[in-house]
């Protein structure tokens, strides 16, 4: 079999793994850098152009797209629709990962239970909801932010204004959400292939952080989740439309909550925690789209 993996770095530990996986089972696996594809509409001719040349379509995709790069991997990604390419991402199920409030809107429409959060478009409204989340800190985010990088505390209301107009400027609108102080800087991340939970992690912040992000220095260790976690992970992932998805929790006094949603989740941090073959999984379930 012929699969595509589309990712900006063929050099990237999640996109080796992918292609050793894929030759390990006997596939061809192309790595396809899809900031130089281009979607061409042409009637029955229409193809997707690679460096300016009709690419050979594979039998299956796997796309793998970067958080600065989403625009232009859903449009790929629906061209794949197009060209009826099997493949492993749903562009409605990207689009909604990556904003974290549609994300956590939509999860909150299914009956999950997410952290209190407040969508804001100015310092003025996030000081007017800021104490509906409880007493300080809150926590302040940016929609599309990846590795923790805007992710910030505001313990007042005079940071909550620095971090508000510091994130503004480099996105129209923010988060402000209730800190749950009572995760003690720990959280769970679930690695979905498929309807699987293929392996869980637990990420611990480093001393003096509370973002437990292995980009931040977090470390990590293999965990099993209880029944009921690994039911509302498997109900996430269906909720969102993610066959393969990385789903943080975090736990609150009022049980698990669920944090976040990604799309293209690294495989680097997890299978180095938990010593389990994720790219092999998530081929064998690129073997069955066809
Ligand atoms: P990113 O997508 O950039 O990783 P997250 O929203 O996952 O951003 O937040 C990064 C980390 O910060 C999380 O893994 C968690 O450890 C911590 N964190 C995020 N939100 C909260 C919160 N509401 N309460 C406590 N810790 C949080």
């Amino acid at each position: 079999m012929r699969i595509a993996i589309f990712s900006r770095g063929p050099g990237l530990y999640s996109t080796r793994r992918l292609v050793a996986a894929a030759t390990a089972r006997g596939h061809a696996a192309d790595v396809i850098d899809h900031a130089l594809c281009s979607p061409f509409l042409a009637g029955r001719k229409s193809t997707l152009l690679h460096n300016g040349s009709p690419l050979e379509l594979p039998d299956v995709a796997i796309p793998r797209i970067g958080a600065n790069i989403t625009t232009r991997g859903v449009s790929l990604i629906r061209q794949l629709d197009a060209l009826s390419v099997p493949h492993t991402l749903s562009p409605d199920a990207l689009l909604l990962a990556r904003d974290k409030m549609s994300c956590l809107q939509v999860l909150a429409g299914a009956g999950i239970d997410v952290p209190r959060t407040v969508l804001c478009f100015s310092a003025w409204e996030a000081r007017q909801v800021a104490r509906r989340l409880g007493p300080f800190p809150v926590v302040v985010k940016l929609l599309e932010s990846t590795h923790g990088v805007g992710v910030a505390l505001a313990h007042n209301l005079h940071q909550l204004d620095r971090v508000v107009e510091g994130f503004l400027q480099l996105q129209d609108r923010v988060l402000i959400q209730e800190y749950i102080r009572e995760s003690k800087g720990c959280d769970q991340r679930a690695f979905v292939v498929g309807d699987e939970i293929v392996a869980v992690m637990e990420r611990r912040a480093a001393p003096g952080e509370f973002r437990a992000n292995i980009h931040r220095g977090a470390s990590a260790v293999r965990i099993e989740l209880d029944d009921a976690s690994q039911e509302l992970v498997r109900f996430t992932a269906r909720t969102i439309g993610v066959e393969i998805a990385g789903v943080d929790l975090i736990q609150s006094r009022r049980g698990p909550l669920v944090m976040e949603v990604n799309a293209s989740p690294g495989l680097e941090g997890i299978e180095g925690a938990t010593e389990v073959d994720i790219a092999g999984a998530i081929i064998r379930h690129a073997e069955q789209k066809i």
